[in-house]
């Protein structure tokens, strides 16, 4: 009987997998080796390197569960995406617990040091110091969280000997990776603001490593080496904490010993809220992500998206008016919750969204959009004025990955240096860049996300996890600074109001815009579409861009199974596990 039963769940597998073929096959034109789509029914990881995503899959194939193997990966970005995540940053890592159904978060998102000023972006006359400047100096140098975060989730649900987590990739820094198209463009677009050591490690004669070079990074593996023999100790009290604050120090910036001794990780709880039905578990303040994504969605939850085609132009235009509503607030008001106050609640109150609904009318952009005044909606008031801020940060570039295991535990990670390199300056001698996140604050202070020790810069990350009738539905995240929003908000419409297969739905032209008129766009938008928007007030970009970097796994109940999905952006890889 059990047999019989055995077989029949074997075969529903079987027919649900024939299903997704046709979109595997279809998405093979975005896949650059076939390997950004997969299926498993015991397990699943996606991730933006081949080489991290092997060593997940392989964590998961020994026993580990979802958080062992994402600790893992994160060791392997860190080796093999070394300009976009690592032990010099920091992150959030979102982890559902199937056991007893909670979603918490470690928040490992770097902090000010205690000698940061709120006008430390501000030069001798009050003036904003230009980004490729304040970016690439010190005093853009958050303490990193990451190495704390990867030891408190693998205190609280690791099952495997950290050993085994960071093993691999001592191995892969020692023996070397292949430099593939992503991070060879990034050491070209990068190479002048790299300091001596990181020149040691990614140029070759003075000349930026190519695609298809050899990168080896002993320092890194000798680093982790320490890590393993010492945990967290070295980086936060000892020898690696005393190179972190010199080099911190000679590029101007105040970072002390001291500092990174009284850095804690915090575990959070997520920000909640609901889209046609579906509940949504995301990333709350310091994050502005989960607040803008949910805005974003509750604003276009008033229109029958689905009436519209997917490419068509009413489409673009209620995604591109209801980003410019949510991002307006999205300036205004969040902050480092612990430092300021922000009206979380009014923000999502039915009624200010209804109101602020009504700004959005079909065939004619708002060209006056102000932050509304989310106050009115709950009790207390703001406790900082509404700063304006120039517009001359660089959208940042790092990475999200996601996992899934066999319990039914899942994933949502999405971690940073800030800007692709972070400041360009490598810890001498330990292989790891440390990141320029401080540049997530407000560079003209008296805002909510102004300068002050021990805060954190808000972010845009939104790791999420949908829920479906109370059954986990999907994971999903991507990089790219205040774009992130963006490219969340637009994966989960075309999964949820389009029906779209993941990967065609992560493949499907994003669009960011937010403020009025702009609009940057991914290849694929239909000309005639565009021509409509700019007869609407709307103004293109001259050119398509990439917009993120999603991955996601879309999660299948009775029978059980996972598809993950890889964003062709970069060269990621889905692995399922089957047994
Ligand atoms: N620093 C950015 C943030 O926290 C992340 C950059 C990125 O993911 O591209 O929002």
């Amino acid at each position: 009987m059990k047999r019989i039963s055995r077989i029949s769940c074997i075969i529903a597998v079987l027919i649900l997998l024939c299903n997704f073929l046709p979109t595997m096959a279809s998405a093979q034109q975005n896949d650059h080796d076939g390997k950004q789509v997969a299926a498993g029914t015991k397990g699943m990881v996606a991730a933006s390197t081949p080489e991290a995503t092997k060593v997940g899959e392989q964590v998961l194939k020994d026993g580990g569960n979802a958080v062992d193997a994402a600790i893992a990966m994160q060791f392997a970005l860190n080796v093999s995406e070394p300009m976009m995540s690592g032990i010099g940053g920091g992150g959030f890592m979102m982890v559902y617990n199937a056991k007893n159904h909670k979603t918490s978060i470690i928040d490992s998102r770097e902090k000010a040091p205690a000698g940061a000023k709120p006008d430390m972006f501000l030069d001798k006359n009050g003036k904003v110091i230009p980004f490729p400047v304040r970016s690439t100096n010190g005093k853009a140098v958050g303490i990193p969280g990451t190495l704390k975060g990867l030891m408190a989730a693998h205190d609280k649900w690791g099952t495997k000997p950290f050993k085994q987590l960071i093993d691999p990739s001592i191995k892969l820094a020692e023996k070397g990776i292949k430099v593939n198209w992503v991070l060879a463009d990034a050491i070209k677009e990068n190479k002048n603001k790299f300091n001596k050591a990181a020149q040691k490690v990614f140029l070759k004669h003075g000349k930026p490593l190519k695609e298809g070079d050899w990168l080896k990074q002993k320092d890194l593996a000798q680093t982790f080496k320490d890590i393993r023999d010492n945990g967290v100790n070295d980086f936060y009290k000892g020898a690696i904490a005393k190179d972190i604050a010199n080099v911190v120090q000679d590029n101007k910036g105040s970072m002390k010993t001291k500092d990174l001794k009284n850095y804690h990780v915090t575990i959070d709880q997520p920000l909640t809220g609901t889209y046609r039905g579906y509940k949504l578990e995301t990333m709350p303040p310091p994050s502005s992500g989960g607040l803008t994504v949910l805005q974003i969605l509750k604003l276009l939850e008033g229109f029958d998206m689905k009436d519209y085609g997917i490419r068509s132009p009413e489409k673009y235009h209620l995604i591109t008016e209801a980003m410019h509503l949510a991002y307006a607030d999205r300036g205004a008001y969040i902050g480092d919750p612990k430092f300021v106050k922000v009206p979380e609640q009014g923000m999502l109150n039915p009624k200010y969204i209804e109101k602020r609904r009504s700004l959005i009318k079909m065939g004619q952009a708002n060209k006056t959009v102000k932050p509304g005044d989310p106050w009115k909606y709950q009790s207390g008031k703001p406790d900082k004025p509404i700063v304006k801020q120039p517009d001359d940060k660089q959208i940042g570039q790092t990475t999200h990955f996601t996992v899934a295991d066999k319990w039914g535990n899942l994933v949502s990670y999405t971690t940073t240096i800030e800007q692709e390199f972070g400041t360009g300056i490598m810890v001498p001698g330990r292989g790891f860049m440390l990141n320029n996140e401080l540049t997530d604050f407000d560079a003209v202070p008296g805002g909510a996300n102004e300068v002050r020790p021990n805060k954190r810069p808000m972010s845009s990350m939104s790791p999420t996890i949908i829920f479906k009738d109370g059954k986990p539905f999907m994971t999903v995240g991507s990089p790219g600074g205040s774009t992130i929003i963006a490219s969340v908000a637009e994966t989960i419409i075309n999964v949820i109001d389009y029906h779209m297969d993941l990967k065609d739905a992560i493949e499907e032209p994003r669009i960011y815009s937010p403020a009025y008129p702009n609009i940057q766009w991914e290849k694929g938008i239909p000309e005639k579409s565009r021509q409509k928007l700019t007869e609407w007030g709307g103004q293109w970009d001259k050119k398509p861009s990439p917009i993120g970097n999603v991955q996601s796994i879309r999660i299948y109940h009775d029978p059980d199974f996972y598809i993950g999905a890889c964003d062709s952006t970069r060269q990621g890889q889905a692995a399922g596990i089957f047994h």
